[in-house]
């Protein structure tokens, strides 16, 4: 019987094999991943884990047994260091060699380093990626201590934001114009920056970092315009680079990402892949989304696939955040939008809608489920209400989504 291997158990892995043995496949699964503890979910480890609300056992997506039980071998503590595409077999770093006749790239991304040049190597500068980060970021997270965040995506934020709410003194400086620049409108980045302030956090934009300052551990920043803020931490939330380097040593073709085509195939039959690695067609251009629901769509659509489906994935874009008292939800991707309209919700929700010329791209909706999930539905139906309805709240969200 043939033999699947997925490399990589997080979000996408972890589905992708639950998913084929739903489908009905027989066959051995092996579902190898680098890190020490089963697939478990990463957005807790900047908001609910970070702060102590959340226990290690939740993170995980499944038990443990779960594997066993479904007959799939998951091996932590794995590393693949190899695929050899002619002679279907990956390697493992202690040296073992795995035949597989169907193979699943699900290796996610890396993030992006402050080089050691500028003191990036120094101790207590900390990435928030891995559970092993969010452990080491915990024991510094108490009052009196003063934590700086270099980037101001979405990530860093929320790290400020428990960080704040520990009790810590925190700054984040952003080298951009304004923080949340690559993901969102100048509305959402505002009311994101007010939040902040309100709780305390120094938010120095468009302001870069010269280096780190300190000796055997990081005790501050040298700032691009001369300025010293002084830290006993520094979380670099500076973006992602997809997992690419297995694939393009075994030469698949790469594009923003592991090229697949609708159906999660590389550009080697025998090797499909998905989630935050995977770059995939969408409305004429390549996109890679780095979230959950893509991870978990874009993996079943794989599974699928491989049991000869034949389907087209279509992603849904949907992403949340957590910061204080906030929930942001954002619907559909805002890549090209030329306007923003504001809608007023209850009491201090809002949201904001992104427009190109009367197309309805994307919604960001803040404490306002209501008008998240019109949005999607809309977007979904491929449908666009008319700006200056959205924008009136006497216009009734369900009016909306018939007009
Ligand atoms: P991952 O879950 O990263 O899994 C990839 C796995 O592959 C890793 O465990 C890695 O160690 C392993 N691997 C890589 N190479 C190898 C190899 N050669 N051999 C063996 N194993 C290997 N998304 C949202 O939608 N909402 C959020 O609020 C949100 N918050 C987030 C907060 C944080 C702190 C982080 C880090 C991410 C957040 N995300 C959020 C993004 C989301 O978690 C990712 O998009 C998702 O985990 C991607 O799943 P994946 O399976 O592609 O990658």
């Amino acid at each position: 019987m043939a033999h699947t291997i997925v490399i990589g158990a997080g979000q996408a892995g972890a589905a992708l094999v639950a998913r084929l043995r739903t489908r009905g496949e027989e066959g051995p699964i092996t579902l190898i991943g680098e890190e020490l503890v089963p697939p478990y979910q990463r957005p807790p480890l900047s908001k609910a884990y970070l702060l102590g609300e959340m226990e290690q056992p939740r993170l995980f997506l499944r038990p443990e047994s779960f594997y066993a039980d479904h007959d799939i071998t998951l091996r932590t503590g794995a590393r693949v260091t190899g695929i050899d595409r002619a002679a279907r077999t990956v390697t493992l770093s202690d040296g073992e060699t795995l035949a597989y006749d169907r193979l699943a790239l699900t290796t996610g991304s890396h993030p992006r380093r402050l080089p050691e040049a500028i003191g990036g190597d120094l101790p207590g500068v900390l990435a928030m990626r891995t559970l092993a980060d969010a452990d080491e970021m915990r024991p510094y997270l108490r009052p009196g201590n003063s934590l700086l965040v270099v980037g101001g995506g979405y990530i860093g934020l929320e790290a400020a934001a428990v960080a704040a709410k520990s009790g810590m003194k925190v700054t984040l400086i952003e080298a951009a114009a304004r923080i949340l620049g690559r993901v969102a409108a100048p509305e959402t980045a505002a009311w994101f920056r007010d939040l902040h302030r309100a709780h305390g956090v120094g938010i120095i934009e468009n302001t870069g970092l010269t280096r780190l300052l300190g000796e055997e551990h990081v005790t501050g920043a040298l700032l691009a315009d001369g300025r010293e803020v002084a830290c006993d931490v520094a979380i670099a939330g500076i973006g992602i680079a997809p997992a690419t380097e297995l694939a393009e040593a075994a030469g698949l073709t790469l594009d923003n990402g592991i090229a697949t085509d609708l159906r999660g195939q590389t550009s080697d039959p025998a090797i499909w892949a998905a989630g935050d690695c995977a770059s995939l067609p969408y409305r004429g251009q390549r996109i890679r989304l780095e979230s959950v629901q893509n991870a978990i769509d874009q993996a079943e659509a794989v599974a699928d696939n491989m049991m000869g489906a034949e389907a087209d994935y279509v992603p849904k874009p949907w992403f949340w955040s957590d910061q204080y008292d906030v929930k942001l939800q954002i619907a559909g991707l805002n890549t090209g939008y030329d306007r923003v309209v504001t809608r007023p919700g209850e009491g201090a929700a809002v949201s904001f809608w992104y427009y190109c010329g009367d197309t309805l791209l994307a919604v960001d909706a803040m404490n306002d489920p209501r008008a998240y999930m019109t949005g999607k539905r809309l977007i979904e139906a491929g449908r666009s209400p008319a700006a200056d309805q959205v924008a009136d709240p006497a216009t009734a969200l369900k009016a909306l989504l018939t007009a």
